[in-house]
């Protein structure tokens, strides 16, 4: 078996555990997984749940037609999606924290900065993110529409390392173990390309191979920005034994590189430098030394016209110090710099933060 190391994840689980029998929220499959979730919190690792099943759920509750509206369908999540929490609720002492996400939500600059901020905020006081589709709202275009790439999206906001994709089969198949009895699972796959594709099924197919389409799409969005990714069989109570003990009982993409690089030489060379924050010695030492976010108290200049989420340098005595992502724009940043994280509300009548370029957004020079 492949082995594999990690430390922050977001791990996937899909109506095919939730939801077996297609409606209500069930638990018979979540056991094992749970157990998981805890013991790698108690083992100092971070996780994030993207859960399905608010659809399933509402539909235990009330009746409707087999081909259900689109409509019907967001109501059916609507007065699902607190079974489903309170599903998972059961399972853990900690407090599980609600997020619905929607395509437009992760395109728009201001609202991927929140979420960020959130995940961050969430793990930070040890509660369990469990993320979905915001189905009540979203429909067509504005949706992600599968929760397989909403994990994708998850795990490049949250900048995770893993993303474990939590299904009904054992893995990437050589053909459709369910329909070819000389399929084998393909224990490594080292890089995503048309061949790996094709063994997913075409775009068209409802469920691929087990619905292997989205999954590979998932991987591949993640192991290009350097996140590895698993695709096991959650049914089986020992995949969660192996994860526990490193070990891979499915399929492991590996990722192109570290996240730390992919994201080195996406802020560095993809992002366009929309501005620059000129910072005092102090502000430069807690960076370069200190592993410090950038406080507004250590910026002396703000120059440019930059919204939040937009790339900035930060420059120290005419040098590039540093480059990242500003959680503020350019014109609240200019009435906040020098200012104590104490006085930011009273200046600018909101606080959303106190740090101005986080450290884990950022890149030293
Ligand atoms: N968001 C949907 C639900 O909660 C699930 C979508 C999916 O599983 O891909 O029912």
């Amino acid at each position: 078996m492949n082995r594999f190391t990690w430390q922050r994840a977001v791990i996937k689980v899909g109506s095919a555990l939730i939801a077996p029998e297609g409606n209500e929220c069930s638990g018979r499959y979540l056991l094992s997984l749970a157990r998981f979730i805890t013991a790698s919190r108690e083992a100092g690792k971070e996780v994030i749940l993207v859960s399905s099943g608010s659809v399933a759920a509402g539909r235990s509750k009330v009746k409707v037609r087999h081909n259900a509206s689109i409509a019907e369908k967001q109501a059916m999540a609507a007065i699902g999606q607190n079974l489903m929490m309170a599903n998972w609720q059961r399972f853990f002492d900690f407090p599980c924290a609600q997020v619905l996400l929607t395509a437009d939500d992760l395109r728009d600059r201001t609202r991927y900065v929140n979420i960020k901020n959130t995940l961050r905020e969430i793990l930070k006081h040890n509660a369990l993110p469990i993320v979905n589709e915001n189905d009540t709202v979203a429909a067509n275009e504005l949706k992600v529409g599968d929760n397989d790439n909403l994990g994708a999206y998850t795990a490049l906001v949250a900048q995770a390392d893993t993303l474990i994709i939590c299904s009904d089969i054992d893995g990437l198949f050589t053909a459709d173990p369910r329909k070819d009895n000389t399929a084998t699972l393909i224990p490594h796959v080292g890089k995503i390309d048309s061949t790996i594709y094709g063994l997913a099924g075409g775009a068209g197919t409802a469920v691929g191979t087990g619905g292997m389409r989205t999954k590979i799409e998932a991987a591949d969005k993640c192991t290009s920005s350097g996140i590895q990714t698993l695709i096991v069989n959650g049914r089986k109570g020992e995949t969660f034994d192996a994860l526990l003990e490193g070990e891979v009982p499915g399929t492991l993409f590996e990722a192109s590189s570290t996240p730390a690089n992919a994201r080195r030489l996406w802020l560095t060379h993809t992002l366009k430098t929309a501005g620059r924050i000129e910072v005092d010695s102090g502000a430069k030492e807690a960076l370069m030394q200190k592993g410090a976010s950038l406080l507004p108290s250590g910026i002396i200049d703000v120059v440019g016209q930059f919204e939040q989420g937009d790339a900035v340098e930060v420059i120290c005595q005419g040098a590039v110090v540093a480059k990242g992502l500003c959680l503020y724009n350019a014109k609240d940043l200019g009435l906040i710099k020098g200012k104590k994280s104490k006085d930011i509300a009273s200046v600018l009548g909101y606080e959303t933060t106190d740090v101005a370029v986080h450290r884990d957004d950022m890149v030293l020079y």
